[in-house]
């Protein structure tokens, strides 16, 4: 990483902003009000603030931010394109901590904003199913952190023996994992069948083959796909020849070691942009072709229609997200 900071777009405003103009504007500048694209000119002299277009066609002045996680924010840009490089490139997320120490910004609360602003740009939008013809799918769902009321009933809708422990008390998350490929992954409220088929007909293609344990959730899932196969978690047969959910469980590992190393604490309201911000580095990791800079590339580019505000009243954050 040493090298990199150097780098003029973690350093120079000007380099950042055309850096950013780049990518968001690979054709010339889109003005944002009539959608017009290379219509626009770069406003020059003392009186106008540096990167202000104005469009001919409706004669308004607009940036590069407008419309992105990056408007009207204090932060310089160089600062926002090397945040994204750093959350980007960080195998197990980056806390907003590390961010104000290595970015140098006035508090933590600013660097709260930057990250969940960041993580808003990796969120993926209009995602194709994964899989295909002869495409293995594995389906798993994991738990974590707590909730603050439990269920008293269990996914099949029994109650639980021990009352307020084990998933009933916890957050499921649902990944699909294309074998080699990319992950769909998912904070739901409750993991029952009817919620998990939806999320598997919605997010896999129907000539996969899917993978799963032998957990009820699955049981019906035949009826979508080419086959379904399930493993069993007892100990001879853990893995049945190919049939197994180890990708859906690496990703789980990645993410559970990032949650408590990196991030620690994480409101339930909030999960969902961290299994995001996983997948986000799962989906675009080296193995499948890209390095840091595509990446952080990549993560720019989502940060166009997403304009991100908080509340300024009554909200409250004391920990990590
Ligand atoms: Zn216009």
């Amino acid at each position: 990483m040493e090298a990199e900071q150097t780098k003029a777009i973690y350093n120079d405003e000007d380099a950042a902003r055309a850096h950013l103009e780049s990518i968001l504007w690979p054709y010339g500048a889109v003005c944002p009000i009539c959608g017009v694209v290379g219509e626009a000119t770069l406003m020059k002299g003392k009186s106008h603030r540096k990167g202000v277009y104005n469009c001919k066609p409706c004669d308004k002045p607009f940036t590069v931010t407008v419309g992105t996680v990056f408007e009207s924010s204090h932060i310089p840009l160089h600062k926002w394109v090397y945040g994204m490089h750093l959350m980007s490139a960080s195998k197990k997320g980056i806390s907003a901590l590390q961010l104000q120490r290595v970015l140098g910004l006035g508090s933590y609360r600013t660097a709260w904003f930057m990250s969940h602003r960041l993580r808003e740009a990796l969120r993926a939008t209009d995602q194709d199913p994964i899989g295909g013809e002869g495409k293995v799918v594995e389906a798993d769902e994991t738990y974590y952190l707590k909730v603050k009321e439990p269920s008293t009933v269990n996914a099949q809708g029994l109650p639980y023996k021990k009352k307020g422990r084990g998933p009933a008390n916890k957050r499921p998350i649902v990944a699909l994992v294309e074998r080699g490929g990319q992950v769909r992954a998912f904070h739901v409220g409750n993991v029952d069948r009817a919620t998990v088929t939806q999320l598997l007909v919605e997010n896999i293609h129907h000539e996969s083959r899917l993978h799963t344990d032998e957990s009820r959730l699955y049981t019906g899932a035949e009826q979508h796909f080419v086959t379904h196969e399930t493993m069993k978690h007892s100990a001879s047969e853990y893995a049945r020849g190919d049939v197994n959910t180890n990708s859906a469980e690496g990703f789980f590992g990645v993410f559970k070691k990032g949650m408590t190393g990196v991030y620690q604490h994480c409101s339930e309201k909030h999960l969902s942009r961290y299994v995001d911000e996983f997948a986000f580095r799962h989906n675009y990791r080296v193995k499948l072709g890209f390095n840091d800079q595509q990446r952080a590339e990549i993560g720019i580019k989502g940060s166009a229609g997403k304009r991100l505000t908080y509340r300024r009243t009554g909200e409250r954050q004391g920990a990590e997200a």
